[in-house]
């Protein structure tokens, strides 16, 4: 038995729903030993902390880029830049973001869009101090397919490659893997309304992965590139924009097809509105690629897809969330409340939009936390307000624990 101690908070939400008559979290070394109501007094040889505001699960955010700062592309702190930064440069950047998850209560996450491996030495580097780490290593892709710079393309039309790039991440021990099924914005020439992809040569990684123990997740925007990753078997979607021609749109079978389907879907909504370029000042292929959409209103569209949101939940997908944080400036580290505030603006009650921060987002990562419950691993926030009332409050740390251990916000 390690040190006992206890966490008393008026307010509290177990990582599926708030209860009702707040929470006392007794915690023994870095588990949680019970959870009782605020009300309760752990026996006298246990120090109590009382904190106001409300206690939550630490957040966990499945979709981030460690080895990038959110610095636009092609600048230092990129994605780009991260692809042929020196190993030392990067690996400063990725400590950087770390600390700026854990500060913001983000005690796991998973990094979907790692450059030249550096992001596996970070797992359980300072346990105490930084985020747990679940790594994909370099999104597989296709020669000069989105994100090529990290370092994943594969020759589709050559199994023996596809091979050897699966058994590459297994031997360095990844923890998933990442594959780009569709375009992405941050790579010029790659087309996200197309399939990166065809089936077979999908399948065929998904299958080394799956023989490996790996579970698969894979990057789409495009309705085709969704429909490529589902005949192949892919155990997740990142994004899941459903951009089509003319549009964007889930159709009703998709929705149906996934959630039977058991695929999780992470659809990295949040942003910082105010770092986020207007329409007119993007890059000429974005533009260019918005036009076929339709797409003429950045707010507009954000509303758009935040409601959109809320058809994954009426056709029953599992969701969790991830903001992508480090992909660009608008989605710095640390801010997944933006994701969950996203799902709420959208129209999901708040508990349910926390559960994909939370007990979801924990169980799709594989790590035994993401709930206030006991025998799960002592990862705590407290935030500054009501959570139940006001989303923005989980924006507002005030008090981090990772493993039992109090980490400086
Ligand atoms: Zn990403």
């Amino acid at each position: 038995m390690g040190q006992r101690w206890a966490l008393r908070v008026a307010r509290a939400y177990d990582g599926e729903r708030f209860r009702r008559d707040g929470a006392t979290v007794v915690v023994d070394g870095d588990r949680i030993a019970g959870v009782e109501p605020a009300a309760f007094s752990p026996p006298g040889d246990v120090p109590v902390t009382d904190l106001d505001g409300t206690l939550l699960p630490g957040l966990v955010d499945c979709h981030v880029h460690l080895v990038a700062a959110g610095a636009f592309p092609g600048a230092q702190g990129s994605l780009e830049w991260a692809g042929t930064a020196d190993p030392a440069s990067v690996d400063l950047v990725v400590t950087a973001a770390l600390e700026d998850h854990v500060a913001a209560g983000v005690t796991t996450v998973r990094d979907l869009g790692d450059a030249g491996f550096r992001v596996l030495a970070h797992r359980g580097r300072h346990p105490e101090r930084l985020p747990r780490v679940v790594a994909a290593g370099p999104p597989l892709t296709t020669p000069a397919g989105h994100c090529h710079f990290l370092g994943g393309a594969v020759d589709p039309d050559d199994p023996a490659a596809l091979d050897r790039a699966v058994a590459d991440r297994v031997e360095r021990g990844v923890d998933l893997v990442k594959v780009m099924a569709s375009g992405g914005f941050l790579t010029p020439g790659s087309d996200q309304l197309g399939a990166q992809f065809e089936v077979a040569p999908l399948r065929h990684l998904v299958d080394a992965a799956h023989t490996a123990g790996l579970r698969v997740v894979a990057h789409t925007h495009s309705v085709t590139g969704a429909e490529v990753a589902l005949d192949a078997g892919v155990d997740g979607l990142e994004h899941f924009t459903c951009l089509a021609p003319g549009g964007v749109h889930a159709p009703a079978e998709l929705l149906d097809r996934v959630a039977s389907a058991g695929v999780t879907v992470d659809p990295t909504l949040g942003h910082d509105a105010a770092r986020f370029p207007p329409v007119s000042q993007m890059p000429p292929h974005v533009l260019e690629m918005l036009a076929r959409i339709g797409i003429t209103d950045r707010d507009a569209h954000f509303a758009q897809v935040a409601r959109g949101s809320l058809r994954l939940r009426e056709h029953g997908v599992r969701v969790v969330s991830g903001l992508d944080a480090g992909a660009m400036p608008a989605k710095p580290h640390g801010h997944l409340w933006r994701s969950v505030a996203a799902l709420v603006e959208g129209g999901w009650p708040v508990d349910e939009a926390l559960a994909t921060a939370t007990s979801a987002a924990a169980d799709d990562c594989g790590v035994d936390a993401g709930r206030l419950a006991a025998g799960r691993l002592a990862d705590l926030l407290v935030v500054d307000g009501d959570v139940a009332t006001d989303v923005a409050a989980l924006g507002r740390p005030v008090a981090v624990w990772l493993g039992g251990v109090a980490v400086g916000t």
